[in-house]
């Protein structure tokens, strides 16, 4: 099983009753988080409605871009708080106190809100409308950020770019090094993906808990 097979990119829907949000220039990652918040941006596509899930901090060391919440977050309001987050966790070798620590590590994904189910299974895309969105106006407000983690195929190509097939850019990852990690997404498949890629567990783990080591030393 390969990591790439994505449904295909949804198209950005034509301009309707959607109201850009807006933010100050200067606004401060507080007042930039809580517009997130309240986002309404593209609630006509979101089938339970907006509820915009990120986890900030300026200070912050670490950035998660994940792809986006699914049903337990959408409910708890909490990122990963579910099977796949306790992957990641043991991925990066954190364990919750120092993971949900907003100062730490920020979690800003694809897409904020649980984007709905796809007609034969699986979680949609995140909403294309929001990382060019949010992203723009969260990244510049972050002023310690040491290294930014790249989750799941949707991330990778968004700021890395589609010119690589994942696996093999998670195989190279040590070419987006020190700034970047690209890594699959935390989800049941990356782990069959992972017996058939022995690489992952012995090679590519040990690399990333040692880059998140470093970038939360003082
Ligand atoms: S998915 Fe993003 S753009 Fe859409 S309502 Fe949620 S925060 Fe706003």
């Amino acid at each position: 099983m390969g990591l790439t097979h994505l449904p295909a990119p949804m198209p950005i829907p034509p301009p309707g009753p959607a109201r850009d949000p807006g933010l100050p220039p200067g606004a401060t990652m507080a007042e930039a988080a809580a517009a997130a918040s309240a986002c309404t941006f593209c609630a006509l596509h979101l089938p339970l409605g907006p509820r915009p899930i990120h986890q900030l901090h300026e200070q912050a060391r670490i950035l998660v871009t994940s792809q986006a919440p699914g049903t337990k977050a959408h409910l708890s309001g909490i990122p990963f708080e579910d099977a796949s987050g306790e992957r990641l966790r043991d991925w990066l070798g954190l364990e919750r106190d120092r993971f949900y620590d907003p100062t730490k590590l920020a979690i800003l994904p694809m897409g904020l809100c649980y984007p709905g189910r796809l007609p034969r299974g699986g979680d949609c895309p995140p909403r294309p409308e929001c990382a060019p969105l949010w992203h723009p106006r969260i990244l510049p407000r972050f002023t310690n950020l040491r290294l930014r983690l790249l989750v799941g195929a949707y991330a990778v190509r968004f700021v890395l770019g589609p010119r690589m097939a994942l696996s093999e850019r998670v195989a190279r990852y040590a070419e987006s090094l020190p700034t970047h990690f690209p890594l699959p997404h935390p989800s049941w498949r990356t782990l069959v993906w992972a017996k058939k890629n022995p690489w992952f567990d012995a090679e590519v783990i040990p690399a990333l808990r040692q880059e998140v080591e470093r970038a939360l030393a003082d």
